[in-house]
């Protein structure tokens, strides 16, 4: 973290050099200036605004946390890259929240992020603990350890974003990651997502099925799965799959 600060600084010290030398910056989409620079946040924070246009790491971290807000039935890439599909993420995120909807990640959008997120970098709202409740290092699934927290984490930032749709009343995540090994246990399908750790099975909560199924198509979830598909009767399964699987017959989905 210190090390991340101390580079951060640097590079803002050659930006700045620059700009006082340079008397045109318009070539950079996403000038840095010092009110753009917040306190340090415990997980991750941004040193400039982002825009159109921007590339990098920190693009990546901004797009991890707008992951929710693709639009229904959309996914946002998360490469680095703010392209159009970005920014109508962080328009979405803003309009939840009540930002001004510029679609442009600046003090405001980064302050609301750090109000959400707790310093291991998971939304206030969900944990890793409940993301996995099958071994304690993420091991054994159908990814890498690493590859199967992250995306969970990614799903977290995804549930987030379902729970602030629907009145950011509690949901409950009953099963998430799992091993071959637990997700054989469970009864699980030889293919589920559930083993790349991006997988989260949902509880009725106060909100029902049938309302946590149909607003889960808003948030990046390609795989959907509820009342009248078989085995899901008593929980909705939301998860990340190449190409579209939605079935909740009950529900009219
Ligand atoms: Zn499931």
């Amino acid at each position: 973290m210190r090390r991340i600060l101390l580079a951060l600084a640097a590079s803002l010290l050659t930006l700045t050099a620059a700009m006082t030398t340079a008397s045109s910056v318009a070539a950079d989409p996403a000038p840095v200036s010092a009110e753009d620079v917040h306190a340090a946040d415990g997980c991750y924070t941004w040193g400039r605004s982002l825009s159109q246009g921007a590339s990098g790491e920190d693009v990546r971290q901004l797009q991890i946390r707008v992951s929710g807000y693709p639009g229904y039935g959309s996914v946002i890439a998360l490469d680095g890259a703010f392209g159009p599909a970005t920014k109508a993420a962080v328009v979405r995120f803003q309009q939840a929240y009540g930002l001004a909807a510029d679609g442009i990640a600046g003090p405001a959008t980064f302050g609301k992020i750090y109000e959400l997120q707790d310093d291991d970098c998971t939304p206030i709202h969900f944990t890793y603990a409940e993301l996995n409740r099958c071994n304690s290092d993420w091991s054994g699934g159908r990814v890498s350890a690493a590859d199967a927290k992250f995306n969970a984490r990614v799903t977290m930032w995804k549930l987030e974003a379902l729970r602030h749709a629907m009145g950011d009343r509690p949901l409950q995540v009953n099963s998430g990651f799992r091993s071959v090994a637990c997700n054989n246990a469970a009864g699980g399908s030889s293919t589920s997502r559930h083993m790349y750790g991006d997988a989260a099975d949902l509880g009725a909560g106060s909100q029902g099925f049938c309302t946590i199924a149909k607003q889960a198509r808003n948030h990046g979830f390609t795989e959907i799965l509820g009342p009248g598909y078989p085995d899901h009767n008593d929980h909705v399964h939301t998860a990340l799959r190449s190409g579209q699987f939605w079935s909740a017959p009950n529900c009219g989905i």
